[in-house]
């Protein structure tokens, strides 16, 4: 089986080396992006939504110009194992989803999935087996078209830069003012 322009160990390599590990995820994800790039028009200019944020945008930046960087790739949480690539103009994609249904004779992705067992528990051969066998054969494909909400949620102009009073740093003058950091909704305990 072929991913990309990869074969399935060569990807599973590539896998390791940008995810961290393994990601049985990831994985699934290189399958699926292949798939729907295999669905799409040839030569046309796609961007990707993921519809959860585990694991997949991995997959869609390992195989994809997109990325969440240059805002080609999205997430919009449905909590769904899914990704759907579309025309960035039109609208028109495909929509790939790892089908809970077609899991009967790969009891090890199925327990994977559905988080029947533990991490520890899973068999990293037996499951990478079973994704070679299983191939495309484990999702269901089919077309979507873009909410024009969505699209025109990702032409918005970005916002002016102010210099924040309190902290003193530029930021996106839309989030209100003070920066968002300084009304107490930063990451850090300790920033100074
Ligand atoms: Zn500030």
């Amino acid at each position: 089986m072929k991913i990309g322009t990869k074969d399935f160990d060569e990807f599973v390599k590539e896998v390791q080396a940008f995810h961290g590990n393994i990601a049985p995820g990831v994985v699934a994800g290189g399958i699926m992006v292949d798939l729907a790039i295999k669905h799409l028009p040839p030569g046309i200019l796609f961007d990707a939504v993921c519809e959860t944020g585990h694991c997949l945008p991995d997959a869609v930046q390992l195989l994809t110009p997109c990325t969440m960087g240059n805002g080609w790739l999205k997430v919009v949480e449905t909590g769904r194992f899914a990704v759907a690539l579309y025309d960035k103009y039109t609208g028109e994609g495909m929509r790939v989803f790892l089908d809970a249904a077609k899991l009967r004779d790969f009891p090890e992705i199925r327990a994977w999935f559905l988080r029947e067992k533990r991490k520890e528990d899973q068999d990293m051969g037996m499951l990478l087996d079973e994704f070679r066998r299983a191939g495309g054969g484990i999702f269901t494909i089919s077309p979507v078209r873009m909410s024009p909400a969505f699209l025109e949620g990702k032409k918005r102009k970005k916002s002016p830069i102010r210099i924040c009073a309190a902290c003193g740093e530029a930021y996106s003058a839309s989030l209100g003012n003070p920066c968002p950091a300084c009304r107490g909704e930063g990451p850090y305990v300790v920033e100074h």
